[in-house]
């Protein structure tokens, strides 16, 4: 005899014998970013007659027995299955109860229902419902919008710098930026290439919300499906609404903005990156105010006048590790730490002795002195005027993100170079005007690689302190950084 029915918002904790009767309306991989993306389970998102929405989770050691069988879209009855109480973050659904698939679960699809089971559920929220949910990760609302730019890093094909932007029009007038990273974005042009044309209306389900540097961007998730014009019922209700239903005869602006290889970022889009996207090595431009000079670290170090690594003082001397001298002759070498920001956000940033003495026309051994020898060596470090002068201006940073600046203890972001301002940077980037479009500035193509070189500033890589600040005897810098430094920077990075 057959289990009786039970509706979604009727489950209670524990196992379940009863049949529910549900569609499947997506399903998803839940990786662990920090287990090198091991899977940890395929979640899905079901709904029954009721418009109850409900998260089931089924463990990666049993997922491929129900793999095959998962379909988007079709019905199913649902039996043997246990009920826990929902995560109370990131949530996908208002349901009290999630369904855990067990050994003893089955899952049969069934080809019609007597039972009017929506065909497709989104939980869109009002512009002002996503700001306050914005950094509580309590929610993961769905969006939908109108398509008003596409900013992508990912035709470009640089390993590791996968990143989507989708700037979307909501249907109350406010513009939402949709970021994607990785495999997200790689799936949003695998989708997008077989589109055909460019979608005037997008649906991104299970979005995080954040507010970074005063602007809402909506994070992609593992959930997150992406939904193009009429695929949905939804988005074919707005897409009617457009005039002439998106496609104006004649209209051919592609909303597509290619960005540049080395890639201008404002420092909230910086501060959001390496919070939201997985580690990596990548360089940015930016461009910014210098508004401080950070002293309780001091600007400068007792360097190697031979390879301007950071010497140990010993009793009478100095030794050079990296050159295996214990007799090295010491030379004053920058280190600054730079406050800076731009109409986005604030951000450190760390300037090491080729780019500080460039920009400023002045050796660190010219603005100070170092006066006696190891560990009786003291150096004057009051700022020097040359410094304390580039105070108030604009440049464009070069900058190298290691894996060590995605952990948040390493906020200070390394300076590989630094240009005078707007010299080459199309600024800013990501920046959508009121009505939607993007400004001429920021949809500039590729920048000729050979024209960074020669009004650029290059670091050599090799100025940088390995031990404790010797001039000031202040705290080392975490070694981790070194290390990382010394595995991924090029002995003669950037010479062009
Ligand atoms: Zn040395």
């Amino acid at each position: 005899m057959a289990n009786p029915q039970v509706l979604l918002a009727d489950l209670n904790a524990g196992r379940c014998s009863n049949v529910a009767e549900v569609r499947l309306l997506r399903y998803w991989e839940a990786r662990n970013v920090r287990k090198g993306g091991e899977l940890m389970s395929v979640d899905m998102l079901f709904v029954d007659e009721n418009s109850t929405l409900t998260q089931g989770s089924v463990s990666a050691n049993r997922q491929l027995r129900f793999r095959k069988r998962l379909s988007e879209g079709s019905l199913y009855t649902l039996t043997g299955f246990d009920v826990t109480r929902s995560n109370t973050n990131f949530r996908l659904c208002d349901a009290p109860f999630s369904i855990r698939f067990n050994e003893g679960t089955s899952l049969e699809k069934i080809t019609a229902s007597a039972r009017p089971i929506p065909t497709e559920l989104f939980r869109f929220m009002p512009y002002g419902r996503l700001l306050e949910l914005a950094n509580t990760g309590k929610q993961l609302p769905d969006i939908i919008g109108e398509l008003s730019a596409i900013r992508s890093t990912i035709t470009d094909r640089i390993a590791g710098a996968q990143r989507v932007m989708l700037t979307l029009r909501l249907e109350s007038g406010e513009n939402v930026c949709v970021s994607m990273f990785d495999s997200l974005a790689l799936a949003f042009h695998t989708k997008f290439d077989s589109y055909g044309r460019e979608p005037k209306v997008i649906i991104a389900t299970g979005v995080n919300p954040k507010i970074v540097g005063g602007r809402l961007f909506l994070n992609a998730t593992s959930s997150t499906h992406l939904y193009f014009d009429s695929e949905t019922a939804a988005g074919k209700k707005l897409f009617d609404t457009l005039p002439g239903h998106g496609a104006v005869p004649g209209e051919s602006t592609s909303k597509v903005v290619h960005a540049q290889k080395i890639e201008p970022m404002t420092l909230s889009e910086l501060n959001q990156f390496i919070i939201t996207a997985e580690s990596q090595i990548i360089e940015f431009l930016c461009t910014a105010k210098v508004t401080g000079i950070q002293q309780d670290e001091g600007w400068c170090y007792i360097g190697c006048s031979g390879c301007s690594k950071k010497l140990v003082r010993e009793i009478s001397s100095f030794t050079c590790l990296s050159c295996n001298e214990t007799n090295a002759v010491a030379a004053l070498r920058y280190r600054v730490a730079l406050s800076v920001s731009d109409n986005t956000d604030t951000a450190s940033f760390l300037a090491f002795d080729t780019e500080m003495a460039k920009l400023t026309n002045l050796q660190a051994s010219e603005a100070a002195q170092i006066v006696g020898i190891g560990v009786d060596a003291q150096v004057d470090t009051e700022l020097p005027q040359s410094l304390a002068d580039i105070v108030g201006k604009t440049y464009t940073f070069q900058l190298k993100l290691n894996d060590f600046n995605f952990s948040s203890k390493h906020q200070t972001f390394t300076i590989s170079r630094i240009f005078p301002e707007r010299v080459l940077a199309p600024m800013p980037a990501f920046v959508v005007t009121e009505d939607g479009t993007v400004p001429a500035d920021a949809q500039a193509g590729d920048l000729p690689h050979g024209t960074i070189g020669n009004v650029g500033i290059t670091s050599t890589g090799a100025d940088k302190p390995t031990t404790s600040d010797a001039s000031t005897g202040k705290r080392p810098p975490p070694a981790k950084d070194q290390d990382d430094d010394d595995k991924t920077a090029p002995k003669k990075a950037h010479v062009e």
